[in-house]
């Protein structure tokens, strides 16, 4: 790759990717156990730097059952991939609810 001409400081980059992020954040989930509405203040984006065709991923937690619905943004084949890698991660996501909703 030749030189990158001016395209914005790294700073302004990593602002635009988390503005980016934060314009495709769901403003409401509904919960995949209880059919209860999730506010955007549960629901936590998660990084999706390394996933090639998925746009947005995110994470709400119930504030009815505390279960957790994730929510992805992307292409078929990157969505499946990332479902696929996550069932097989977090095969018992509902118990693993502290993981998401700390900051990482
Ligand atoms: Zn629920």
């Amino acid at each position: 790759m030749g030189q990158a001409k001016s395209r914005g400081s790294r700073e302004q980059r990593i602002e635009a990717a988390v503005a980016l992020q934060e314009a495709l954040k769901p403003t409401e989930m509904i919960c995949n156990e209880c059919g209860g509405a999730i506010s955007g203040g549960d629901i936590y984006m998660q990084n999706t730097r390394n996933m090639p065709g998925v746009d947005m991923a995110c994470s709400g937690v119930c504030p009815q059952c505390k279960s957790v619905t994730w929510g992805f943004k992307g292409t078929e084949q990157g969505v499946a991939a990332l479902s696929a890698a996550i069932a097989s991660e977090h095969p018992d996501v509902i118990g693993s609810v502290q993981a998401y909703t700390n900051k990482s």
